[in-house]
């Protein structure tokens, strides 16, 4: 099939790209832009940079594609095409006239434009090596999933298993566009990426890295299915929802990481470092930011699609501090009632009167006085 592109007088007569299908869309393992544009490339047996260069960059509206003669300076900018810029959109919106697909889009972090930043995606390459050997075997259909670009994205939550970052055999660094059209072996010696794969895995999991690779998991696997994309006002808005859910106890999220920092435990190192964030928000990236907050109260992911999904009755570290709150107000009340009757009744009210006069259920002001009466003997005993 051939097209005109319209407005172009000083192209030649062009064909239509293969409408070649994304593996994966609706899925966690769905594959990065960047390496459906490397398996087109391949299908229309051209290198990447002749396809960027003659049929995508020719369409975009705004800007070019960051690149001089030099073809490693090229390859470079690949990553910028599955984050969340404006490149990404001109990409995202040339390759769907290209090939008529409309659903490239998610092949990206385009609908995370409003909680990332253009960090969120790595330079270079991660891969599972045993996630490759699976394709290998299964249907011989090997891409680069867009979960393992992330750069928060350190295990694979398929396997459990350290994402590698280095060739088995040259060990270099992978970048995701290259002049070969790879997807699956070494841009530099061409091995397998797939051949090893137990070096680092009897390393422990830090509990939060875990957390995280599922959590953006679950995140990219809903991104069609979502609504809108959230805005950058997002994590305020999340912090004062969280905040209303703790407000019949009146801590606010600062205090509430403190409490947190100072248990020593999983959550203390995050929650600290969550504070110094909220500190300076313009320092880190939203997405980060994001993902400690919603570990630390105990959320789930779905919380970004869905506020409601959040339950504080599910959350500990709520019901912890709902309850020492609890205590708090309890000791203070009975230090007031204690105060009162010393100063104001005499005789001493029995244990009965007691409880008529302040109201309470148990028995700690009967049991403070008591102790108090004890001590007062004592010391009598011992004056005389
Ligand atoms: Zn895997
Ligand atoms: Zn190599």
């Amino acid at each position: 099939m051939t097209m005109f592109i319209s407005g172009e007088t000083i192209f030649p007569k062009r064909s239509k790209l293969y409408n070649l299908e994304p593996i994966g869309v609706g899925t966690s393992m769905v594959e990065s832009l960047t390496s459906y544009l490397t398996r087109l490339s391949n299908a229309h047996n051209v290198k990447v940079k002749s396809i960027i260069k003659y049929e995508i960059s020719p369409l975009f509206e705004s800007l070019t594609y960051p690149s001089t003669g030099n073809s490693t300076k090229f390859y470079r900018n690949g990553r910028i095409i599955d984050g969340r810029s404006l490149l990404t959109m001109e990409f995202i919106n040339a390759l769907e006239k290209l090939t008529t697909r409309k659903d490239l889009r998610y092949l990206t972090l385009i609908s995370f434009r409003g909680i990332s930043n253009y960090k969120v995606v790595n330079s270079y390459k991660k891969w599972c090596p045993q996630c490759l050997n699976k394709m290998k075997k299964e249907n011989g259909n090997i891409y680069q999933p867009l979960l393992w670009n992330i750069q928060y994205v350190k295990i694979c939550p398929l396997h459990n298993s350290f994402l590698h970052t280095t060739c088995p055999v040259c060990n270099k660094q992978q970048l995701p566009l290259n002049s070969k059209g790879n997807l699956g072996s070494c841009n530099s010696c061409d091995a397998w990426l797939g051949a090893t794969f137990s070096k680092n895995d009897k390393v422990d999991k830090n509990e939060f890295d875990v957390w995280t690779s599922n959590s953006i998991a679950e995140l990219i696997k809903n991104t069609p299915r979502m609504v809108s994309s959230p805005t950058d006002k997002f994590i305020w808005r999340l912090i004062k929802h969280f905040e209303d859910f703790f407000f019949d106890i009146k801590i606010p999220i600062d205090s509430l990481l403190v409490h947190l920092a100072n248990k020593c435990n999983s959550r203390s190192e995050i929650a600290s470092s969550l504070r110094f964030d909220l500190l300076f928000p313009h320092k880190g990236d939203p997405l980060c930011i994001l993902l400690k907050l919603i570990y630390i109260v105990e959320a789930s992911i779905q919380v970004v699609h869905d506020f409601t999904s959040f339950s504080p009755s599910s959350s500990s570290i709520i019901n912890e501090l709902k309850c020492n709150k609890q205590k708090y107000q309890r000791k203070q009340k009975l230090i007031k009632d204690f105060n009162y009757i010393i100063q104001n009744i005499r005789p001493l009210p029995t244990p009965e009167e007691i409880l008529k006069l302040t109201g309470d259920v148990d028995n700690l002001l009967i049991e403070y006085f008591d102790h108090f009466m004890e001590q007062n003997e004592l010391e009598r005993s011992n004056n005389n």
